[in-house]
């Protein structure tokens, strides 16, 4: 889906009230009725729904037609003009450049401020491939099931920034944090390739020791990364250091599989330096040798997980994030233990294009799902829904 920030300073102000009308009512609907948009909005009937008409033909909302009763969702495009527009009403976001990326739950895209300066933009997109993980756990997302993609989106975009902006407050090598809103990040422009690109460096034992000693960083720092792979680590054109991406997964030491994430941070790593540079150490952190560490050492680094905490996000709606990524992940581990090594394969060098190409493949699909959630059959406007 394409974001279009021209459109960004061309809605009225009755256009945006009804709009964030349909938000407001998405929280309790799949499909808000127009009865309820009326309501929210406090503007006359008729010229709602000749709003809704227009804001509509934008792609902002789709409207739906079912058995019960008349309404309409908001669309990806919707939610994305909301969080733009916050964040160009704020001043963060002046212009939007190129897509960059289209990760397997996210859309990147490089933006401006007035000043020109460049950042990046992430816009979370869960619910985009893995919608099965959140069918099979509907009891715990309760009402907001029917929005779980925005919902979860938008917790997981809070997430990242909150981690951010912990991690940079500590010298971590991470993007500065800029600002969030919604499902949105706006963070520090990398000049880099992600590590996945680099077919040569070198001395791999430099930079292998240099990532190992990350992974037990954070550790210390009493948090797991537990995506930390060739395409989360980015290196920087100039000076070759790492600088760490992609934070919506990270656990704290004391999770439950914390030993299992580690493992699995320290396995990506060993096993991509082995297929791509042929290099091998025995050398690797052990979870329960950083576990056992007595604190003391000077390190003012420690219980991060708890900083970010105490940092203002909301916990309790987390647990509904994490439940998610808990399920992701193990069912990626299940599922994927062969799709991985066919994905890092020896000489498999398209495989982040498949990954991508098979991220817009799904999409209709999977927003259909998401969209069928109630049993709800479907009228029209699915496609631009995406
Ligand atoms: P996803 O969660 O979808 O994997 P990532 O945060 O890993 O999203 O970003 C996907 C890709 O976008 C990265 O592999 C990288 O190429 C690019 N990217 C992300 N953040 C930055 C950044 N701050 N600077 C430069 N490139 C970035
Ligand atoms: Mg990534």
């Amino acid at each position: 889906m394409k974001l279009d920030a021209t459109d960004l300073r061309y809605i009225t102000s009755d256009e945006f009230r009804v709009l964030t009308a349909v938000e407001m009512g998405s929280k309790n609907h799949e499909v808000v009725p127009t009865v309820l948009i009326v309501k929210i909005s406090g503007l006359r009937n008729g010229g709602v729904n000749k709003l809704l008409g227009s804001l509509a033909k934008r792609n902002l909302v789709s409207r739906v037609q079912n058995a019960r009763y008349d309404g309409y969702r908001l669309t990806y495009g919707g939610y994305d003009y909301l969080a733009m527009r916050a964040l160009s009403k704020r001043d963060s976001v002046y212009s939007v450049g190129n897509q960059i990326g289209v990760g397997k739950e996210s859309d990147i895209y490089i933006v401006a401020d007035k000043e020109g300066q460049e950042m990046v933009l992430k816009l979370h997109r869960l619910g985009r491939i893995s919608f099965r993980a959140i069918k099979s756990k509907r009891d715990y997302m309760g009402k907001r099931k029917s929005a779980s993609w925005m919902y979860l989106s938008r917790l997981s975009a809070e997430k990242e920034y909150a981690f951010m902006k912990v991690l940079y407050e500590h010298d971590f090598p991470v993007p500065r944090p800029v600002d969030q809103a919604r499902h949105c990040i706006l963070m520090e422009f990398i000049d880099a390739y992600p590590l996945r690109q680099i077919a040569d460096i070198p001395s791999p034992g430099a930079l292998y020791s240099e990532l190992m000693d990350l992974i037990v960083r954070f550790a210390r720092a009493g948090l797991i990364h537990g995506d930390f792979n060739e395409f989360n680590i980015l290196i920087r054109r100039e000076t070759g250091k790492p600088v760490v991406i992609d934070f919506p997964q990270m656990v704290s030491t004391s999770h439950k599989n914390a030993e299992w994430y580690f493992n699995r941070d320290v396995e990506c790593i060993r096993r991509f330096f082995k297929r791509r540079f042929r290099y091998e150490s025995s050398i690797y952190p052990r979870f329960r040798s950083i576990k056992s560490e007595k604190s003391g050492d000077g390190s003012e680094e420690w219980h991060l997980d708890l900083v970010v905490a105490a940092s203002g996000y909301n916990q309790g709606e987390q647990k509904v994030l994490e439940e998610y990524m808990d399920n992701y992940l193990q069912e990626q581990a299940r599922a994927g233990s062969d799709e991985e090594s066919e994905g890092s394969g020896e000489g498999d060098e398209d495989a982040d294009e498949e990954e991508f190409e098979e991220a817009s493949s799904e999409e209709d699909g999977e927003v259909d799902e998401a969209a069928s959630d109630k049993g709800q059959q479907e009228a029209d406007g699915e496609a631009e829904d995406v």
